[in-house]
C-alpha cells in the first residue's frame, strides 16, 4: 500500500459515531443552511480564540476575499504578502478585485522576510496578509508596527496554523481579521470545503456576514455589491464543531509524529544537506506539515518511490513565476530565497493519526535513499 503524505481514514474509523451522528443531526434539524450548527461552530471557535466574532464561509480563499473586502480594499489598492505561499492566498487578493505585492521569505523558517517589508509599501498599500505557512506565526511585532505606521491593515492568513501560538497568542488574534481554511487536510479540517473570518471589530464581522450571503442584511434586500454566496454549510458546521473539541489532541498528535521525525533525522542534518524544519522564538508551531529541504530534492523524491511513498512538494512553483500572475510583472530571480526554497524543499508524511509503522518505513527508506544519494 502506498504511504501517503496525509491520509483522514485512520481518523475516520476511529470516530465514524461522532461524524454519523453529526449528520445525522444536521439532516434531521429542519434547517440546512445557516442554521443551529454554522452559529454554534461560529461561537465555539471565536471562544477557542477569546475572539468576540466568527462568521463561517465556504472556503479559506473566501474567507481572505471576504475579509479583504470588508475591510473596504478592492480595486486600485496594494495588498503586500508573500509569494511562497499556498497560490489561494494571492488568488484570494486578487479575487477581491487588489493587487498583490510579494515580499521575500527568511531562509530559516521560510516566513515573510520582516526586514523587507517597508521597501514594499507605497502610496497605494492598503493591508498586509502575513502567511503562518506550515504551521508557524509569522513574527508580528514588526509587522504590526509597520501597519500601525502607515495606517495598513492586517488580515493573518491561518489556513495553516489552527492553535498555533505565538508569544503566548494564538494565530488569528494577532490582526485586524483572520482567515481560516477548513480543507480536509488542514489542522481543523472538515469533510469538504470551510472557511471563516475572524475579527475583534463588529463592523467587519457584519460586512462578512452580507458579502457571504448576496450582500444581503436581511432577506431579498442588497445591501452593497460586490456581494457572494459564501456560506459554511451546516453538514461541514455541525462536525467542525466535534472536531474542535479535539484539537489539541490532534496538535499534540501532529507535535509527537514532528518529534519522531526530528529525532529520528537529526543525525542526517547538514548545512548543504538534509535540513530539518526549525522552530523561531516564541512560536508554538503545529505542524500542519513537516517540511525538510535537500538541494537534491528531486532524486530523493524519484528513488522514495521505489518504496512506494507518495511525497508532496509545499510548493514547487512561487506564485510570482505562475503563468497566471504574468501580469504582475515579477521576473524570476526577483524573489531569490523563495525560488530557492522551491526547488529544495519537500513534505513528509504529516497527519494527527499516521500509524507509527509507516511513519517508521519512511523513516527507513529516507536513510536508505540519502546514504545512496
Ligand atoms: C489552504 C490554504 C488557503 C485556501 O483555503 P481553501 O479552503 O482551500 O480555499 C489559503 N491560504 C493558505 C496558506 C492555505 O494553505
Amino acid at each position: 500500500m502506498t504511504i501517503r503524505v496525509w491520509d483522514y481514514l485512520p481518523e475516520y474509523h476511529d470516530e465514524r459515531e461522532e461524524v454519523l451522528a453529526a449528520v445525522a443531526k444536521v439532516f434531521e434539524s429542519g434547517q440546512l443552511i445557516l442554521g443551529p450548527s454554522v452559529a454554534g461552530f461560529e461561537a465555539e471557535f471565536a471562544a477557542y480564540h477569546g475572539i468576540t466574532h466568527c462568521a463561517g464561509v465556504d472556503n479559506g480563499t473566501n474567507a481572505i476575499k471576504l475579509a479583504l473586502q470588508a475591510l473596504g480594499i478592492g480595486h486600485g489598492d496594494e495588498v503586500i504578502t508573500v509569494a511562497n505561499t499556498a497560490a489561494p492566498t494571492v488568488v484570494a487578493i486578487d479575487g477581491a478585485g487588489a493587487t498583490p505585492v510579494f515580499v521575500d521569505v527568511r531562509e530559516d523558517d521560510f516566513l515573510i522576510d520582516t526586514d523587507l517589508v517597508e521597501a514594499a509599501i507605497g502610496p497605494r498599500t492598503r493591508a498586509l496578509v502575513p502567511v503562518h505557512l506550515y504551521g508557524q506565526c509569522v513574527d508580528m511585532a514588526p509587522l504590526s508596527r509597520l501597519a500601525a505606521r502607515h495606517g495598513l491593515a492586517v488580515l493573518e492568513d491561518c489556513a495553516q496554523s489552527h492553535g498555533a501560538r505565538h508569544h503566548g497568542r494564538q494565530a488569528g488574534a494577532m490582526g485586524d481579521a483572520a482567515a481560516f481554511s477548513f480543507y480536509p487536510t488542514k489542522v481543523l479540517g472538515a469533510y469538504g470545503d470551510g472557511g471563516a473570518v475572524l475579527t475583534g471589530d463588529e463592523f467587519i464581522d457584519q460586512n462578512v456576514r452580507r458579502l457571504r450571503y448576496y450582500g444581503m442584511e436581511d432577506r431579498y434586500y442588497v445591501e452593497r455589491t460586490p456581494g457572494h454566496n459564501s456560506r459554511l454549510d451546516e453538514l461541514q458546521a455541525e462536525i467542525l464543531r466535534g472536531k474542535l473539541r479535539r484539537l489539541d489532541a490532534y496538535i499534540a498528535a501532529r507535535r509527537s509524529v514532528a518529534r519522531r521525525y526530528t529525532e529520528a533525522l537529526a543525525d542526517l542534518a547538514e548545512p548543504g544537506g538534509l535540513v530539518l524544519p526549525t522552530v523561531s522564538p516564541g512560536n508554538e508551531h503545529v505542524y500542519y506539515l513537516y517540511v525538510v529541504r535537500h538541494p537534491r530534492r528531486d532524486d530523493i523524491i524519484e528513488r522514495l518511490r521505489a518504496y512506494d511513498i507518495a511525497l508532496n512538494i509545499s510548493y514547487p512553483w512561487p506564485v510570482h513565476t505562475m503563468t497566471g500572475f504574468a501580469h504582475l510583472g515579477y521576473a524570476k530571480g526577483a524573489l531569490p530565497v523563495t525560488e530557492k526554497l522551491a526547488g529544495e524543499v519537500f513534505s513528509l508524511p504529516m497527519y494527527p493519526s499516521l500509524p507509527l509503522e509507516r511513519q517508521q518505513a519512511v523513516i527507513r527508506a529516507l536513510r536508505e535513499v540519502l546514504a545512496g544519494l
